[in-house]
């Protein structure tokens, strides 16, 4: 057996709460063809822009749990009182077929897939502060107040675990995210040299979970 064919196909879970730039950086990172990426179900309403199909599959609460009695899901779970989950089958299907997988999930998701595939690879992508996240949701404006107040105070408990990932970087300069980004999937993908656990900008990375910590 040669090299090539001894390759392990990678999963690869990327988490980051909502208003990170996770959307804009896996999208501009690399060409979507290389890997697999999985398209979640969720219960909530799609926001303008958002494809059926594409950014996510709309489905029903009802649809959702009967994916669920029928063990459909790889991982799901409650995040804002909406249901995300990632649908088992193409997952398994890409993985045997020798692609790797990225999910794009929160953090209940990613330590559940981790629990049952050890060798999955974690990435969180940090935004620059607490502040700039609540700014940046704010800027967006397609939530209401009060959703946007959940969705800080959810990003801040999801921040205080980035410390589980196996890799983390900060978005808080576009390109440079792009290329941190970049260096730690290609590093899991082997196609480069293994990308460091923390980004280069580790001690802004380190201060500001245990900023998160303190405040908890
Ligand atoms: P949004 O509503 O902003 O699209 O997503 C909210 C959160 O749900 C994000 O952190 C996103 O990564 C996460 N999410 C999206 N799909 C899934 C999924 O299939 N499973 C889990 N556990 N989380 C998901």
């Amino acid at each position: 057996m040669d090299k090539m064919e001894k390759r392990v196909p990678k999963l690869i879970i990327v988490s980051a709460p909502s208003g990170c730039g996770k959307g804009t950086i896996m999208e501009k990172a690399f060409d979507r063809d290389e890997v697999f990426y999985s398209v979640s179900c969720t219960t909530r309403e799609p926001r303008p822009g958002e494809i059926d199909g594409k950014s996510y599959h709309f489905i029903t609460t009802e649809e959702f749990e009967k994916m669920i009695a029928e063990d459909s899901f790889l991982e799901y779970a409650k995040y804002n009182q909406t249901y995300y989950g990632t649908p088992k089958k193409p997952v398994e299907e890409n993985l045997a077929a020798g692609k790797d997988v990225i999910l794009e999930i929160e953090t209940q998701g990613a330590f559940q897939v981790k629990k049952i595939r050890p060798d999955a690879n974690t990435l969180f992508i940090l935004p620059p502060s607490v502040a700039e996240l609540d700014r940046r949701l704010h800027k967006r404006a397609t939530e209401k107040e009060e959703t946007i107040k959940r969705r800080v105070s959810q990003a801040a408990g999801e921040i205080a675990k980035a410390d589980k990932y196996d890799y983390v970087i900060m978005n808080d300069d576009l390109d440079a995210a792009i290329d941190d980004f970049k260096a730690v999937i290609d590093g899991i993908r082997g196609v480069k040299e293994p990308a460091v656990r923390f980004s280069p900008k580790i001690e802004k990375i380190k201060n500001m979970i245990r900023e998160v910590l303190e405040n908890a």
